[in-house]
C-alpha cells in the first residue's frame, strides 16, 4: 500500500510527512551531483537500491513531501512542495501538476485555515509552490491565517524586481510572482534576519550554500529534538558523502560546509534529520562513520 502521511514524535511535538509525489529524478545521478565518485557510489547500492536509486535509468529517487509540526498550540507547515498548476516548463517534475496534496493535508489533521506559520526553507520551486493556489484566474495565499517566514536574504536572492533579472530569467521571475509575492502583498510575509526563535523549543537558523540565504528549523528538547534541513541534505547517499553537493547547490563549496555542520548536529546530539527528498522512510538518525556519517532510518511510529 501507498502512504502518503506518516507520523513521527520527537519530544511533545507531533510531525507529519505530507507527501506531493516520489520518483525519478530527472537527471541522471552523474549530473545531478557532479562530484559523484562512480566507484564510491558503488559501495552504497546495496542499501540506496531500489528506494533511494534506479540502477537501470540510473536516477536517483526523491521524494516532495511537507512536514505539519504540531508544537504546543502552533501549527506549522515547513517547505510547501511545488504546488499546482504552476507553469514550469524547464522542470518537467513541476510543472502543472493537479495533485490532491491539499487533501492529503486535510487527512494528516490540518485544513488550510489551521496553518499558523509556514516556514520556507529557500525560494526554489518545490519549495513554495502551495504558498498560493489558482482562486478564479488570480494566485492567492493558501493559509489564509498563517505567518510565512522567509529569509531577508533568501527573499533578496530571488527578487526578481533587482537589476536586470524579470528581463534575464522569465520564468525565475514568474515562479516568484505566482509563489512569493502574493503573500508579500497580503502582509503575510515576515522576513527573518540570522536566527529566529519561533517558540520554546523550534529555532530558525542560517545555512548558506544551497542558495545564499537557506535555512534550516532545529527543534530542541531533551529527546536529542530533530532538524529540518530542507535541501542542506537533499539524498540519503550525501550523508555518508557529504562533500557531494547537487548541481543545484549555488555555491558547491559553502554548501558542503552547512551539509558538515547539520549531520555533525544530529550526530552529536542525537537529533532526527527530517530532509524535504529521502524517500521511504524518510527519516534518519545520523551516526558518525569514517570520514563521513551514516544514515539510520527511523520509520513512522
Ligand atoms: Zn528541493
Amino acid at each position: 500500500m501507498h502512504s502518503t502521511s506518516q507520523t513521527w514524535r520527537v519530544g511533545a511535538a507531533t510531525i507529519t510527512r505530507v507527501e506531493e509525489q516520489v520518483g525519478p529524478n530527472d537527471l541522471p545521478a552523474g549530473q545531478f551531483l557532479p562530484e559523484l565518485d562512480r566507484s564510491r557510489f558503488a559501495r552504497h547500492l546495496p542499501w540506496l537500491v531500489p528506494t533511494h536509486y534506479d540502477l537501470e535509468s540510473d536516477r536517483l529517487i526523491t521524494s516532495n513531501h511537507s512536514w505539519l509540526i504540531r508544537s504546543g498550540s502552533l501549527t506549522l507547515l515547513l517547505d510547501t512542495c511545488a504546488g499546482n498548476h504552476k507553469e514550469r516548463p524547464w522542470l518537467p517534475r513541476f510543472h502543472q501538476l493537479d495533485l490532491p496534496f491539499l487533501e492529503r493535508l486535510e487527512a494528516a489533521g490540518a485544513r488550510p485555515e489551521d496553518i499558523d506559520i509556514v516556514l520556507c526553507t529557500h525560494l526554489h520551486a518545490d519549495h513554495v509552490g502551495w504558498n498560493t493556489r489558482l482562486e478564479n484566474g488570480r494566485w492567492v495565499p493558501t493559509f489564509p491565517n498563517a505567518r510565512y517566514l522567509f529569509s531577508r536574504i533568501e527573499n533578496e536572492a530571488w527578487d526578481p524586481d533587482v537589476g536586470d533579472r524579470r528581463r534575464a530569467n522569465p520564468g525565475r521571475a514568474g515562479m516568484y510572482d505566482d509563489s512569493v509575492l502574493p503573500v508579500i502583498r497580503s502582509g503575510q510575509a515576515q522576513l527573518l534576519e540570522g536566527e529566529h526563535a519561533i517558540d520554546g523549543i523550534l529555532r530558525v537558523e542560517p545555512t548558506p550554500g544551497h542558495t545564499p540565504g537557506h535555512v534550516i528549523l532545529k527543534l530542541l528538547d531533551e529527546s536529542g529534538g530533530a532538524v529540518f534541513c530542507g535541501d542542506t541534505i537533499h539524498h540519503p547517499v550525501q550523508v555518508c558523502e557529504p562533500d557531494w553537493s547537487t548541481r543545484f547547490c549555488a555555491d558547491p563549496v559553502q554548501a558542503r560546509a552547512s551539509r558538515r555542520q547539520v549531520l555533525e548536529h544530529c550526530a552529536s546530539h542525537g537529533s532526527l534529520l527530517f530532509p524535504t527528498h529521502f524517500a521511504a522512510p524518510h527519516v534518519a538518525a545520523i551516526e558518525r562513520e569514517g570520514e563521513g556519517y551514516r544514515p539510520r532510518f527511523v520509520h513512522a511510529a
